[in-house]
């Protein structure tokens, strides 16, 4: 059994009020398979570069026990390239520049070897080619997570919507809940979005934690208060791979359960945010995770 990772493998620029950086890799899937690796150890990648893209990123993908079978290497062709300025307040970010480039005519293929899914995570892409992976499996995964952000609400709305029909899962931040739902409050924009069709939602806070809701029940899991934020790019990408990883190991995908994958994912994003791009998930060790779980458990727990 396995979870198949299907998002970006990108180059970023990143520029924060602690510096800039050049092009370093980054991506959505390249962030959910280093985290969600921490929890499992069969990881199936579908994604897209260039072939500007270095063999030694995905030799680094591989020792985390990514499978690359399903990444594609396009000759000729250039890496989604994607650029970010982030705001004094770390939290909010302008989008400086999203170049497709290998994306715009990817035709996403699911190799035989990949169709034993547990577990389907469906990292920030185009929605119709989110839907293209999920067409080619010929069983419904147990458990279908779903991230996406404002440029997809922007751009291919009307897919996006027919990707959200059927998902157990959908992980977006406060802001696009908001965009997408029409309504200011969390709690009303999570009953709408709820409505699409979504069985649970998770709303990301950034530095003010996660909500997790589904039609009966809310719980809440605050974010580490840390002395440093160095760059916060795929903390919402690393908190899904922990999110996700924790559930597909554990093969219980019970609200009870979501709790606890909803407090990993938090603590991953907590170390993600540490330095620039992936390099403090690539160095993590178990021990660390371990013990900033437990720091969660001890920020959150009080006697009544
Ligand atoms: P996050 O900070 O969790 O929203 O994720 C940032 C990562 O998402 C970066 O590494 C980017 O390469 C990637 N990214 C940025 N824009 C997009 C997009 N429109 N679609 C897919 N991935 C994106």
């Amino acid at each position: 059994m396995s979870l198949l990772v299907v998002g970006t493998v990108a180059f970023d620029a990143i520029e924060t009020p602690f510096g800039k950086t050049d092009k370093i890799v980054g991506g959505a899937a390249t962030y959910i398979g280093l985290s969600a690796s921490k929890f499992y150890d069969h990881i199936n990648l579908i994604s897209v570069v260039g072939d500007d893209f270095p063999k030694s990123a995905i030799e680094m993908m591989q020792n985390h026990h990514m499978n690359t079978d399903g990444l594609q290497i396009k000759e000729g062709e250039k890496t989604f390239f994607w650029s970010g300025k982030y705001h004094n307040d770390m939290n909010t970010r302008d989008t400086l520049d999203t170049q497709l480039n290998v994306l715009e005519n990817f035709e996403p293929r699911v190799p035989e070897n990949y169709q034993d899914c547990d577990c389907l995570m469906l990292g920030n892409l185009m929605p119709s080619i989110q839907q293209k992976v999920l067409s080619q499996l010929k069983e419904r995964p147990k458990l279908i997570v779903l991230d996406t952000m404002n440029f997809w609400m922007d751009n291919c709305l009307e897919d996006l919507m027919e990707a959200l029909k059927d998902v157990d899962v959908l992980t977006i931040n406060d802001e696009e809940a908001r965009q997408l739902s029409g309504e200011y409050s969390l709690v009303k924009a999570a009953r709408k979005i709820l409505s699409y069709g979504p069985k649970h939602l998770i709303i990301k806070k950034g530095e003010h934690g996660a909500l997790l809701f589904n039609n009966e029940e809310m719980f809440f899991a605050p974010a580490l208060p840390l002395e440093d934020v160095f760059d916060p790019t795929g903390a919402g990408d690393t908190f899904a791979g922990g999110f996700v990883g924790h559930l597909c190991a554990t093969k219980d995908y019970s609200f009870h359960n979501m709790k606890r994958a909803v407090i990993f994912g938090s603590a991953m994003a907590s170390f993600c945010v540490e330095r620039f791009g992936t390099a403090r998930l690539e160095a993590l060790t178990d021990e660390a995770v371990e013990q900033r779980i437990q720091e969660f458990v001890k920020l959150v727990h009080f006697d009544v």
